[in-house]
């Protein structure tokens, strides 16, 4: 039930200097960092982050998006932490994405314009999808000895 995800701010919250607003979403809810980097994807590891869009029409966009500029990469712990940060996070589209979600706060664009433009949807955050993609993606950005527990981290357990 404890669980760890990974959620990356990508560049477009980065450049828009909205790291600590939007560390303090996730922090405020009681999910606890276990990890944190800063880091600049480049087109291999794209491909390997994004494996699943690879063959789809948009993964050109995709690849320039992520690769633009740093990312913040995080591992977040806490009950429930891959539904509990997705619901943080909102739907994929800022434009469908109800106010108090992060991607409805804090960005507008939509598939419509995205796609006219022919580039990737900017909605701020990448958040793994399920428990599976959860662990694949932690395992990908984070040496073991890069996470840290509850336990090291603040000496009590406060669930
Ligand atoms: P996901 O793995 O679901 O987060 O999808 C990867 C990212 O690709 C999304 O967060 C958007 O930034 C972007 N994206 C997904 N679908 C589209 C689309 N149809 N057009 C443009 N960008 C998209």
């Amino acid at each position: 039930m404890i669980e760890r995800t990974l959620v990356l701010i990508k560049p477009d919250g980065v450049q828009r200097s909205l790291t600590g607003e939007l560390i303090q979403r996730f922090e405020r809810v009681g999910l606890k960092i276990v990890g944190m980097k800063m880091a600049w994807v480049d087109k291999a590891f794209s491909q390997k982050h994004y494996a699943a869009h690879v063959k789809k029409p948009f993964y050109a966009g995709l690849e320039k998006m992520i690769t633009e500029g740093p990312v913040i990469a995080m591992v977040f712990e806490g009950i429930h932490a891959v539904e509990l940060v997705r619901k943080i996070v909102g739907p994929t589209e800022p434009r469908k994405a109800p106010p108090g979600t992060i991607r409805g706060d804090y960005a507008q664009h939509s598939y419509e314009y995205a796609d006219k433009k022919g580039i990737a949807i900017k909605n701020l955050i990448h958040a793994s999808g399920t428990k599976d993609e959860a662990d694949v993606e932690v395992a990908l950005w984070f040496k073991n000895n890069e996470l840290h527990s509850y336990k090291t981290v603040h000496d009590v357990h406060v669930l």
